[in-house]
């Protein structure tokens, strides 16, 4: 794949967050370390999920950013985005093959026809890894289960000159599974909730139904269906492409997950499932675009409410 150039004001805001020391390049485009403000500013955007979490009474879990190649198979992802996915590939040969690997990497050649699939690929969506954990504990108690995952890794094979295109980045997920309308209406004050985050933080947020880029012709058709039967919202906001990017999204999968992992509810019938995802970089890019590239310059009620602590007093002075 061939990155898209940024345009000119994509360039812009990415050299801007490089001087400010929010950004460090790599090289790679969709690839950037991160200053310690940005961090911090992630990680206080995450904390007030974390706090209008707290209603639900979720069930805490924690899962790496790689998953069984399995897991990606069964859930129908190579079938959507083949585009986006990120496997895992290793060597698994003898000693010449190794010196000969080692050679052609020390000339920047081509040396992939040495490596072999693992059995892992990366985390496309942080949610992935909780369906065919929670089908592994049977049938589900009454009245389903809601999960908090926190913010993961995920990987997206979309290298971008848009510095808010990244190929890995945080997702803060939460996942609701139960009957459809359990699913439904949790959804629905998840997308409540997120707009009253986002008014907060003071992000000029639209909600609109959205859909997956899903791959090829075919998939013209499943966008098309998913919109029409509202299957995903999503909050834009703008950051620095000419069109506003996605932040968050809120997904109802049906019994997809259900199905394709065989998780049953109380009764034994097919389990429908929800989730969300806060863009946790996107949504930090966000802020500095909508308020400055200095924390300092930010609106003092803005900064009390993501530095409850401080009560607005210039953090990072
Ligand atoms: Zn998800």
């Amino acid at each position: 794949m061939t990155p898209a150039a940024g345009t000119t004001g994509e360039q812009k805001f990415f050299e801007e967050l490089i001087r400010h020391g929010h950004f460090l390049p790599s090289g790679e485009p969709g690839v950037y370390g991160r200053g310690m403000v940005f961090e911090d500013v992630r990680n206080r955007f995450d904390d007030l999920v974390t706090r209008a979490c707290a209603a639900d009474k979720s069930e805490t879990l924690r899962f790496p950013p790689i998953i069984p190649r399995r897991t990606l198979e069964k859930a129908g992802y190579l079938k959507s985005f083949p585009q986006l996915c990120g496997a895992v590939y290793s060597f698994a040969g003898k000693e010449a093959e190794a010196l000969d690997l080692a050679e052609r990497a020390g000339r920047g050649d081509d040396w992939s026809h040495h490596l072999s699939m693992t059995g892992v690929v990366l985390v496309p969506a942080a949610c992935y890894p909780a369906y065919p954990a929670m089908a592994l504990r049977g049938p589900m108690p009454k009245g389903g289960v809601t999960l908090d995952l926190g913010a993961s890794y995920v990987f997206r094979n979309e290298p971008s000159g848009d510095p808010a295109r990244l190929q890995m980045f945080h997702q803060r997920e939460m996942v609701r599974i139960g009957e459809t309308e359990d699913v439904l209406a949790w959804r629905q004050t998840w997308m409540d909730r997120a707009q009253n985050i986002f008014g907060q933080t003071g992000l000029n947020a639209t909600l609109t139904v959205g859909s997956d880029p899903f791959f090829g012709r075919a998939g013209k058709l499943m966008a098309n269906n998913q919109r029409e039967q509202g299957l995903k919202f999503e909050v834009l906001v703008s950051i620095a492409s000419p069109e506003p990017t996605a932040v968050s999204s809120f997904n109802f999968h049906q019994d997809h997950f259900g199905s394709a992992f065989g998780i049953q509810l109380h009764d034994g019938k097919v389990a429908n499932s929800a989730c969300f995802g806060f863009g946790l970089e996107r949504i930090t890019l966000a802020l500095f675009r909508a308020h400055g590239l200095d924390v300092r310059d930010w609106p003092k009620d803005i900064r009390s409410r993501l530095w409850p602590e401080t009560n607005g007093a210039s953090p990072w002075r």
